[in-house]
């Protein structure tokens, strides 16, 4: 069995950092990320800069990180804007996404939802007429921050809708971290019959040390395709309190023991995860970077 893993890190890992990285930091980040074997990073989001000031300078991070062949460079958009810078820097593949309550489409991009899913609609369609891969995340698919739990078949409804305006995968993100194992085992199944033939990925956040449970249950359920950030960084700008992604390494390490493939090299993984700890000035909250990979120390 093989999984596909993308490093949201330079992404969703820093947009809401109090530390700024520099474009030529964050190419460095993306690079050293691509040289674990990781086939996907989310290495840019192509937001205001007003919005998100961490996020500046995207189309500098693109063109300088060294491109690898076979690894594919994405980039996230939330408006027709986003999706012209996406395309003139050239990403393989464009993230569209959007929240699926209205109090946080307006607290995020400032329109309803029925607005957000006419504009998802309208970026997919855009992006795969420009001839790029195209990745629909619908935010809060697992509970929002404002309006408390939202209906599966909400989720199902806007994943259907992502696949007929041409999406190419659909990824649920658990924006806040309150998701529990239950939920994946019951929506991932829901979705992946729903958009038959379509894969299916998380978007985990492991705010309330859920993160991994889930992970482990979204596998079981069908799940192909998981978002992880390395060392575990992350945050969102417009949800109160929402802390870090599941951490990269220790994904890696667990699906590594379940013998599930990912190409990626956990040692090189952990090594990343300590510079950009070093980067940053401080340890970050992933666990198998300090624990190590697991190396009996033997008894002679
Ligand atoms: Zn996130």
């Amino acid at each position: 069995m093989r999984i596909t893993l993308c490093d949201v890190g330079p992404r969703d890992g820093l947009q809401n950092d109090p530390v700024q990285l520099e474009p030529a930091q964050r190419a460095e980040l993306v690079d050293r990320l691509s040289a674990t074997g990781l086939p996907r990073v989310e290495a840019v989001s192509f937001v205001n800069p007003k919005a998100v000031p961490r996020m500046a300078g995207a189309a500098e991070v693109m063109s300088t990180i060294n491109r690898k062949p076979g690894v594919i460079y994405a980039g996230l958009i939330l408006n027709g804007r986003g999706l012209d810078d996406a395309i003139a820097a050239n990403v393989d593949e464009v993230h569209v996404a959007y929240p699926l309550t209205n109090t946080f489409c307006r607290k995020n991009q400032n329109v309803t939802l029925d607005e957000a899913t006419v504009i998802g609609q309208q970026l997919v369609e855009g992006a795969k007429a420009a001839g790029k891969r195209v990745t629909m995340t619908l935010g809060v698919s697992f509970g929002c921050p404002f309006e408390g739990p939202v209906d599966p078949g909400l989720v199902v409804e806007h994943a259907r809708l992502a696949v007929a305006a041409g999406a190419d995968e659909v990824i649920l993100a658990d924006t806040v971290g309150v998701a529990v194992p239950t939920q994946m085992t019951q929506l991932v199944p829901a979705t992946l019959a729903a958009i038959s033939g379509t894969p299916v990925g998380l978007h985990l956040h492991n705010t309330r040390n859920t993160g991994y449970a889930n992970a482990a249950a979204g596998l079981e359920a069908g799940a192909t395709i998981f978002d992880a950030s390395i060392g575990g960084l992350g945050g969102c700008p417009f949800a109160p309190r929402a802390t870090g992604n599941i951490a990269t390494e220790d994904l890696v390490y667990m699906l590594d023991g379940m013998g599930v493939e990912t190409g990626v090299d956990l040692d090189e993984l952990i090594r990343v995860s300590e510079w950009l700890g070093g980067v940053m000035g401080r340890d970050l909250p992933g666990l198998v970077h300090r624990a190590g990979p697991f190396i009996p120390v033997g008894t002679d």
